[in-house]
């Protein structure tokens, strides 16, 4: 099979910039791609970070003025990752974070930012890097969203196949209708059949409605998001794509998250050897200052404290799981209510509930290793990732059932414990009550050791690497460009 040549466009990416699950997903999917015979470059803006850390050499001056400064493409490499960056000091050379500086304020000038990086990729894809002929453009989320309508509107020989891929349809890049002027767009693109939005303008919609094809990071997802509940707006444009909208499971770094290996926990475990989780359960109780006591059901979350994630209904649940005789955990940052909120329960609760507000990447390996049964209630859910950490770790999952969550936990239902396939436990509707069921049905099967570890076994057992969705992105890319 001939290798393909693929430009995947990105605002962030796993290790060099992080703010969510895209990062993880761009920084793992190339090298699972490779094993499929896909090649990956990676378009990223130059922030501060990116510089510092890729060693690159300059590959392109890119021509007259872009959006008001000047810009080069610099081509380097970290780790196995191959990089397109982005060096555009008038855009991107600011300390802060990716979208909003030190005090969380979105950059104002965010549209003209992520503008840029889409003008490029569709340049680069049209071929204006000599040498690099990619056959398919695999674009992310809003920041990345215009590559598709520059794309469409741009005239040359070449018409690469065009994927994007949502992350999350809660982040939909919308902006008044006087940015457009600024875009180089033509007139017909703001339109309802084009990146019109509600009168202004939205770059998600530029990818759902330029794109070939529509992914999202999972089957339940993509069906979700056709409805008017979870569509956010954009359902109508959804479901006008029709089967062109599918979704990818993600999964994760099975390198990075490994029990055998991984050196920020007190002891390292795998499914055969599960005892010595033990003291990893210890160590973490330790750190959060909690009643080192072995038999008391440990719950953990990490998370963002979004209303997303669902939170505010743990805050309402936390008397059934202390009335339960469990403990909590939580490593997490976000809304200052709920942070306060958690610093409030854990310091009426010392022995109990522990909270960490930051975020911590090491801090959150010793969560998943030292937790019995890891939390992730969301309202919405496009895929999850914790929930992956957790079935690689043996913390059982309590998940809501909704999006990514359902498609990757198997319910411990009786028909599941029958069969001897459950991995964790599902709830919903999304309700504090229900949210209150799953906790006392968590515990009451950790109260029966057999079954508990019978549990845990099939979660670790459970394959969460990304082999089987490179297979299918390569699969898609394939079916693509074969019409
Ligand atoms: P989202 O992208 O919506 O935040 P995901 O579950 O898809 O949610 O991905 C979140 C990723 O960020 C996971 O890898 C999780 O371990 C990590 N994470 C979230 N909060 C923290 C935190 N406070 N400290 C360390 N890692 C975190």
């Amino acid at each position: 099979m001939k290798a393909l040549q693929v430009l995947a466009v990105t605002s962030e990416m796993f290790p060099l910039v992080k703010t969510g699950g895209l990062a993880d997903v761009v920084g793992a999917l190339p090298e699972a791609l490779l094993r499929e015979g896909v090649r990956v470059r990676t378009l990223i803006p130059g922030y501060p970070t990116v510089l510092a850390a890729v060693p690159a050499t300059k590959v392109m001056r890119i021509g007259g003025s872009l959006f008001g400064g000047q810009a080069q493409l610099l081509s380097g490499r970290v780790g196995t990752a191959n990089l397109l960056v982005l060096d555009a000091p008038h855009l991107f050379a600011r300390s802060g974070g990716p979208y909003a500086d030190h005090r969380g304020r979105a950059w104002p000038d965010n549209a003209i930012r992520f503008a840029a990086l889409s003008k490029v990729a569709a340049d680069i894809a049209m071929g204006a890097l000599p040498g690099f002929a990619p056959d398919l453009v695999h674009a992310h989320d809003w920041q990345a969203g215009l590559t598709f309508a520059y794309l469409r509107f741009s005239s040359g020989a070449r018409r690469p196949g065009t994927v994007m891929t949502i992350h999350n349809l809660a982040f939909q890049g919308q902006f008044p209708a006087e940015t457009f002027a600024h875009l180089g767009l033509p007139h017909e693109a703001f339109a309802i059949d084009g990146i019109e939005y509600h009168g202004g303008i939205s770059y998600l919609k530029a990818g759902l409605h330029y794109a070939d094809r529509v992914t999202t990071v999972s089957p339940s997802y993509a069906a979700e998001i056709r409805t008017a509940e979870a569509g956010m707006g954009l359902d109508g444009v959804i479901r006008a794509r029709g089967a062109d909208v599918s979704g990818i499971l993600n999964g994760i770094d099975t390198e990075a998250w490994n029990p055998e290996t991984d050196p920020f926990l007190a002891a390292t475990f795998d499914a055969a050897r599960i005892d010595p989780r033990a003291a990893d359960k210890v160590d973490l109780q330790v750190r959060f200052g909690l009643d080192q006591d072995a038999r008391s059901p440990l719950f953990g979350v990490v998370s963002r404290l979004t209303w997303q994630k669902g939170l505010d209904l743990l805050l309402e649940a936390l008397p059934t799981l202390l009335g339960a005789g469990a403990q909590l955990v939580l490593l997490g940052s976000g809304d200052a209510e709920l942070e306060g909120a958690f610093r409030a329960v854990a310091s009426a609760y010392p022995e109990r509930i522990g909270c960490m507000i930051g975020y911590d990447e090491e801090m959150s390996h010793r969560v998943q290793a030292g937790s019995d049964a890891l939390l992730a209630p969301s309202r919405f859910e496009p895929c999850g990732l914790t929930q992956l950490c957790a079935l690689r770790y043996g913390a059982v999952p309590v998940v809501a059932r909704v999006g990514g969550l359902s498609d990757s936990v198997i319910d411990a239902n009786p028909a599941a414990l029958g069969a001897g396939v459950a991995t964790g436990i599902q709830f919903g509707p999304v309700t504090t009550e229900m949210l209150r069921v799953a906790i006392e049905r968590t515990v009451a099967l950790y109260n029966q050791p057999s079954v508990w570890r019978r549990i845990q076994a099939n979660g670790m057992a459970a394959d969460v690497s990304w082999r089987d969705p490179a297979r299918r992105y390569a699969a898609l890319f394939r079916d693509l460009l074969s019409k």
